[in-house]
C-alpha cells in the first residue's frame, strides 16, 4: 500500500471527498473534463502479482455477494478467462508470459472507474455517479433497466442481475466508495499480499508508476494503462508484457467514451426525449386503471347495498 491510513484521512476530509457532486451527466458532458484534482486511484502492478485471488476473496466479502461454486483458494478457475458478474465484481485471470520461460501474468479485471465513464453517459436517468472519490457508483433505486450502460462499456465491465424477477439491479465494482469514504482502503487493496494493488491520489499513483519505469527499465512496458485511454480511468496498470496480451484493448484511443458513444447510442438522445412522456403515459394508464377499478369497486358496492337494502327493509317490516 502507497499510502498510510492517516494520511488517506487526511486526505479524505481535506478533499471533501465524502460528498459526491453532480449526477453522471457532469462528468459526461463536459467534453474537456479530465478527472477530478484529488480523485484516488488504484494501481495494479502485474508484475507483482501472482494470482493467489486474495483480492477477490476480499472484494467477496465486503460486497457480501454469494460465495462462488470454487473457493478462493482454487486457483484452478485461473485457467478460464473470465468476466465480472452479479456476483463476482472482481476476477483476476491469468496469461502466458511472452518473455518465454518466465512465470504466467496475472492481470486483475474489474471497472476501471473512467474519468467520463461511457456508462454514465449513456444512462438516461442519471443512476451513475461520477463522485469525488473517482468512483464511478450506482443507484438501482432510479435504473429502469434499459441496460444501456452495458452495451456503452467499452470495457465489457457492467452485469444485469437477469436471474432477479423483481428488483435486478446493474452490479459492478464501486472502487469501494462506501469504504473510501470512511477512510478505509477498497477491500482489495487491503487484501493483496504483495503490494501489488496501490491506493493514492491519481496524480501521485502516476508518479509511482514512472519511477518504476525509471528504476526497473527492464521490467516494464513503458506504458501506464489508464492514464490516457479512453479519457483516462481511475484503476491505472503497469505491465512487463504488452497489454494486449493480457487481453486489455489497446484499440479505445484516448477520446473519452462519451464522445464515442453519443453516435453508437444515437437513439438514447430519442430516448431521454421520449421516456418524460412515455412515463407520464404509464402513470397516467395505471391512474385510469386504478381509477376504473376504484368506480367498478363502488359501483359493486352500491350494488349489493341497494340489493341487500329492500331485503333488510322487508325483515324489519316482518318483525
Ligand atoms: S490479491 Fe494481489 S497478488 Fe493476489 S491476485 Fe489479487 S492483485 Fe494479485
Ligand atoms: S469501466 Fe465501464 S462501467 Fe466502469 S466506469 Fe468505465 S464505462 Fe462505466
Ligand atoms: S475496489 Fe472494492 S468493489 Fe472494487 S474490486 Fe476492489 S474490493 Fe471489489
Amino acid at each position: 500500500m502507497s499510502i498510510s491510513r492517516r494520511k488517506f484521512l487526511g486526505w479524505v476530509g481535506a478533499a471533501g471527498l465524502s460528498t459526491t457532486i453532480g449526477k453522471s451527466a457532469t462528468a459526461a458532458t463536459n467534453k474537456h473534463f479530465t478527472g477530478y484534482p484529488k480523485s484516488f486511484a488504484i494501481l495494479h502492478d502485474t508484475t507483482l502479482c501472482v494470482g493467489c485471488r486474495s483480492c477477490e476473496a476480499a472484494c467477496n466479502k465486503v460486497n457480501e455477494l454469494p460465495q462462488p461454486d470454487k473457493p478462493f483458494t482454487d486457483l484452478s478457475v485461473l485457467e478460464t478467462k473470465r468476466r465480472t458478474t452479479t456476483k463476482a465484481f472482481t476476477v483476476v485471470n491469468k496469461y502466458d508470459n511472452s518473455k518465454g520461460s518466465q512465470s504466467p501474468v496475472f492481470y486483475k479485471k474489474q471497472c476501471n472507474h473512467c474519468l467520463e465513464p461511457a456508462c454514465a453517459s449513456a444512462c438516461f436517468v442519471r443512476a451513475f455517479t461520477k463522485t469525488k472519490t473517482g468512483a464511478v457508483t450506482y443507484d438501482s433505486t432510479v435504473c429502469v433497466g434499459c441496460r444501456y450502460c452495458m452495451i456503452a462499456c467499452p470495457f465489457e465491465i457492467p452485469t444485469y442481475e437477469y436471474d432477479q424477477a423483481l428488483t435486478p439491479r446493474i452490479r459492478k465494482c464501486t472502487m469501494c466508495y462506501p469504504r473510501v469514504i470512511e477512510g478505509l482502503l477498497p477491500g482489495c487493496v487491503e487484501a493483496c499480499p504483495m503490494e501489488a494493488l496501490s491506493f493514492g491520489k491519481r496524480e501521485d499513483m502516476i508518479k509511482i508508476a514512472r519511477e518504476r519505469f525509471r528504476k526497473y527499465p527492464d521490467r516494464y512496458v513503458d506504458h501506464i494503462y489508464g492514464e490516457h485511454e479512453m479519457g483516462g480511468t481511475n484503476w491505472l496498470y503497469v505491465s512487463g508484457t504488452p497489454f494486449k496480451e493480457l487481453g486489455m484493448r489497446e484499440d479505445l484511443g484516448i477520446t473519452p467514451a462519451p464522445q464515442l458513444t453519443a453516435g453508437a447510442l444515437s437513439s438514447v438522445p430519442m430516448i431521454v426525449g421520449l421516456w418524460p412522456v412515455l412515463l407520464a403515459g404509464i402513470y397516467a394508464v395505471s391512474k385510469r386503471k386504478e381509477k376504473i377499478a376504484q368506480t367498478e369497486q363502488e359501483q359493486a358496492l352500491t350494488s349489493a347495498l341497494d340489493k341487500k337494502r329492500p331485503a333488510e327493509s322487508e325483515t324489519e317490516e316482518e318483525s
